[in-house]
């Protein structure tokens, strides 16, 4: 049979480069050659035990890897038969792979589909040179998006859900919290959506100064006293940039402070969205009296319901732009090592990726 190389990850700082079989494919599956594959903060946080795995009993050995693009190889029987790939398209893969039969599936929220086979969170991803992925689940890419940006796809695609979800009307001042890849794509998509002012508020002035060039027309950088950004009072600063309170803000960031600072700067009819991942213990306080007479609305945002195909167009005609977000490359033999680097290095760093040949 034969063979590939993969990173295995075993149990929390134990991950080994190992050689396996190439899987088998179903009749439902396509067999995909990872390209490139993108580092995802839940990697990080699987490979330190941060987060249990979505095996069965939470641990592996699993290789992770969700965020990917690569090119077909293999085609199952039934997407055979409707001629729908062939060897060498070029694809991302959507991880998350419903059920598509339970009630909320029936109603298109596939976010939250308590049947998901998730590809490298529950079954074997794709920090190895191959993956099986469900036909419905691979979606082919323009030949203008490259594979590197394809490898960015899921994330944009939960971005563009989240920013969705904002509901951004013509000119609305849009402040985005937090600019790690996903502040820095939503920054884009705030401005893409329509935003007048796009106000990115951040922890490193490194973060600020790319959100600047992908569009962003004030920064705030709310922790370096010593940054020109530098503002003790997010609140009194808004006021100066917008004249009143914003009517929207994201926030990108599992930081709780930073939820409770965009309720303070929002003002009435706002549409505050969260897209962090808190810890289980974590709480919001709303003054609700406040919330109600003004008629406010926060959101949660997960996942990426129905907007594969707006992303693929976007980063396509050039709206959104990926290639600055990608920091650091790692080869797959070195998967661990970039791991690593994205937790512990305090190198200026955005977004890590391993790139396959
Ligand atoms: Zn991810
Ligand atoms: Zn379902």
């Amino acid at each position: 049979m034969a063979k590939m190389k993969v990173q295995n990850f075993y149990e929390p700082l134990v991950m080994k480069y190992e050689e396996h079989d190439i899987p088998e494919i179903a009749d439902n599956e396509v067999l995909v050659k990872i390209k490139a594959v993108g580092i995802c903060g839940s990697d990080v946080s699987y490979y330190y035990g941060h987060s249990p795995l979505g095996t069965a009993n939470g641990k592996g050995p699993l290789y992770l890897g969700h965020e990917a693009s690569g090119v077909i190889t293999k085609v199952g029987k039934i997407p055979a038969g409707f001629g729908l790939f062939k060897e060498g398209d070029r694809i991302a893969i959507n991880p998350v792979q419903q059920c598509n039969a339970c009630p909320a599936c029936m109603r298109g929220e596939f976010n939250v589909c308590n049947h998901c086979e998730v590809i490298g969170v529950s079954v074997n991803g794709c920090f190895a040179e191959y993956v099986k992925v469900k036909f419905t689940h691979a979606y082919k890419i323009p030949d203008e998006v490259s594979f590197e940006s394809a490898a960015l796809a899921e994330p944009l695609a939960c971005s563009t859900h989240g920013v969705k979800l904002l509901n951004i009307q013509l000119g609305q001042a849009v402040a985005v919290y937090g600019l790690g890849s996903i502040g820095l794509m939503m920054v884009q998509l705030a401005r893409a959506s329509g935003a007048g002012k796009v106000i990115a508020m951040g922890a490193h002035d490194f973060g600020l100064e790319k959100a600047k060039k992908l569009g962003a027309t004030h920064l705030i950088n709310t922790r370096e006293k010593d940054s020109p950004y530098y503002t003790e009072n997010t609140e009194k600063k808004i006021t100066e940039i917008n004249g009143e309170r914003l009517p929207r803000c994201i926030v990108a960031t599992s930081n709780m402070t930073a939820l409770q600072d965009a309720i303070k700067i929002t003002g009435p009819c706002s549409t505050v969205v969260y897209f962090g991942l808190p810890g289980p213990q974590d709480e919001l306080k709303v003054p609700v009296l406040d919330a109600i007479q003004s008629e406010r609305t926060l959101k949660f945002s997960w996942l990426a319901p129905l907007v594969w195909d707006n992303v693929f167009a976007a980063v396509a005609s050039g709206q959104v732009k990926l290639d600055s977000i990608i920091t650091h490359k790692f080869s797959l033999e070195d998967a661990e090592k970039g791991v690593k680097f994205m937790k512990e290095s305090k190198e200026n760093k955005v977004k890590g990726i391993l790139v396959l040949d």
